[in-house]
């Protein structure tokens, strides 16, 4: 760091109050996570130098042998942690690997069925504004009273639409998806399944969430949510889809893989194939529990009744606070959160009635049960009176006393 220091003083300055950001809060935001400092390492390595266009083995470019080591320990960890036939580990990000399978099964104006925005799912799930929802005819399901996911309705529709892709997989849903369920349907329609386990990740390689690869015909994820690697995407398929996926990725639609990234991702699924992994995870759970139980207790509703994930979605209304309101009252408390449509939300999407709360980065930096309790008390302390400045200073003083005994980065 003194390098940047010395190089770049004004860009350090920013790098310093961020670190010192990430200690001071608490970071509650669910697809957030702290990589480890190996993991960064890899990330800050001479690999950001390197072209690899290709595969291992077979590149456009000379001297990749040892970029080709990199990249294979990471193909064949992540194999072994989700049980898959085959993967790429070259998409930018989560986004980049849902298009690439896109683009390896579908055309323009074809049907896809995925989880609506507004419910759950994912914006590259068929929103409007994305490509996912310009190029394709989008058929959505959602939740059904009980806010579970409806399937019943979704296999109706599946059945009246003919989708060619289905696609499982949620940013805001806290309960256990039934990924055989949904793979029957798809069989039943003969559409590609999908599923985007990118905020489960973590959970389903520690076996503490249902593992998806058994069931789909290809998984995408994030590395950098509950799986706590660098940021960036993978995809899981069976091996007769390894030819269109990998070209789907390249040339399809990248140029030369992030190796330094790659790398990283390597360092991220060794760590995450270890038993102490496993024990993070059911804490995370437990963690989610807690938070979920406690908010419930100071009279808050929690969206599908509970939890069985990292995550859970906060219906606000009982306090009269906007998600909005809610997110920058929180963020003065040093509490970091975001604000997210609860379902059948009467406010528009940029105010919300509701906030998502995930526990995999309070967890990384050490807090237990007692912590999660505490936190949870505080989130509703800050929005008991949220608009009383003692009380947030108040509050405030009490997370700095936590975020104290846990550092994350010593
Ligand atoms: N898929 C799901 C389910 C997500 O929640 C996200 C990120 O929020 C993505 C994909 C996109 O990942 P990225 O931001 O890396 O493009």
């Amino acid at each position: 760091n003194i390098l940047i220091e010395q190089t770049d003083p004004e860009l350090y300055a920013a790098i310093l109050a961020e670190n010192r950001r990430q200690e001071d809060h608490i970071e509650l935001i669910a697809s957030e996570n702290y990589a480890s400092p190996a993991v960064m390492a890899a990330q800050g390595s001479q690999l950001t130098n390197k072209y690899a266009e290709g595969y291992p083995g077979r590149r456009y470019y000379g001297g990749c042998e040892f970029v080709d080591v990199a990249e294979q320990l990471a193909i064949d960890r992540v194999k072994q942690l989700f049980g898959a036939d085959a993967a790429n580990v070259q998409p930018h990000c989560g986004a980049s690997a849902n298009q690439a399978v896109f683009l390896a099964f579908l055309k323009p104006g074809d049907t896809i069925m995925g989880m609506s925005l507004a419910e759950g799912g994912h914006l590259t799930h068929g929103m409007a504004l994305n490509m996912s929802g310009k190029w394709f005819n989008v058929v959505s399901y959602g939740l059904n009273a009980k806010e579970e996911i409806d399937y019943d309705a979704m296999e109706r529709r599946a059945h009246e639409t003919k989708p060619k892709l289905i696609i499982a997989g949620a940013s805001a849903y806290s309960l256990h998806i039934d990924f055989a369920r949904f793979a029957k349907v798809a069989r039943d329609v003969g559409a590609i399944f999908m599923v985007d386990m990118a905020h489960y990740a973590g959970l389903v390689a520690a076996g503490v969430y249902p593992n998806p690869v058994p069931h789909a015909d290809v998984v995408t994820s994030t590395t950098h949510k509950s799986l706590r690697g660098p940021r960036g995407g993978i995809i899981l398929m069976k091996a007769e889809h390894e030819k269109a996926i990998n070209s789907a990725v390249f040339p399809g639609l990248q140029g030369g893989p992030l190796m330094h990234v790659i790398a990283a991702k390597a360092v991220a699924f060794k760590e995450a194939l270890t038993p102490e992994f496993k024990a993070y995870q059911q804490r995370v759970l437990d963690n989610a529990r807690v938070v979920a139980e406690t908010l419930t207790s100071r009279g808050l509703r929690i969206v599908s009744g509970g939890t069985q994930s990292h995550v859970m979605l906060v219906d606000l209304r009982a306090k009269g606070i906007t998600g909005k309101e809610a997110e920058a009252v929180l963020g003065a408390a040093h509490m970091t959160i975001n604000k997210n449509a609860i379902p059948n939300d009467p406010e528009k999407p940029m105010v919300t009635s509701g906030v998502r709360v995930g526990t995999p980065a309070m967890t990384t930096r050490g807090f237990g049960m007692d912590e999660a309790h505490a936190t949870a008390h505080l989130i509703a302390d800050v929005l008991d009176k949220p608009r009383d400045e003692a009380n947030l200073a108040q509050v405030r003083a009490k997370v700095a006393a936590l975020t104290q005994r846990f550092p994350v980065y010593r």
